[in-house]
């Protein structure tokens, strides 16, 4: 078990496992006394406790709803893709042609487009798709 945490899917309540109420094997929610307690996580970009069935991340756990906001965010997304062979691809791909404001420009442009036409992960997009993603900007870039 990563750690000790708990919520109350039918309360939205989070505890730890001492403070949960014990009945026999059962653990119940000390809110609402239901056995509807889910293992929990806590998101590392906002602090949630959610349940590890809302998050994913494998040295990160991240909430579903971060993912869905840090799509677009290339601050973070630049962050996560750190030390990828697809970040380095990239910027030497474009670096003899633009300044660091202008590709991450580019490349957040890029990725709102992407996302348009068939919606896109933006880690994914940044972290594996790295030629695809060069490609798009080129073909922008020269139009
Ligand atoms: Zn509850
Ligand atoms: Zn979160």
């Amino acid at each position: 078990m990563k750690n000790d945490l708990y919520i109350c899917e039918k309360c939205g309540a989070t505890m730890r496992h001492m403070d949960a109420k014990k009945c026999g094997e059962d653990l119940l929610c000390p809110v609402c006394g239901c056995d509807a307690l889910e293992e929990a996580v806590v998101c590392d970009v906002c602090g949630e406790i959610v349940s590890a069935h809302d998050a994913e991340g494998l040295d990160h756990d991240v909430c579903h709803k971060c993912i869905e906001e840090k799509r677009y965010d290339l601050d973070y997304l630049t962050e996560v893709g750190k030390g990828s062979l697809t970040e380095v691809t990239l910027n030497s791909f474009l670096a003899d042609q633009f300044t660091v404001e202008e590709i991450e420009d580019l490349m957040l442009t890029a990725l709102k487009w992407r996302a348009k036409v068939d919606p896109v992960d933006g880690m994914e997009f940044l972290t594996h798709n790295g030629y695809d993603a060069a490609e798009t900007l080129f073909e922008m870039t020269n139009n």
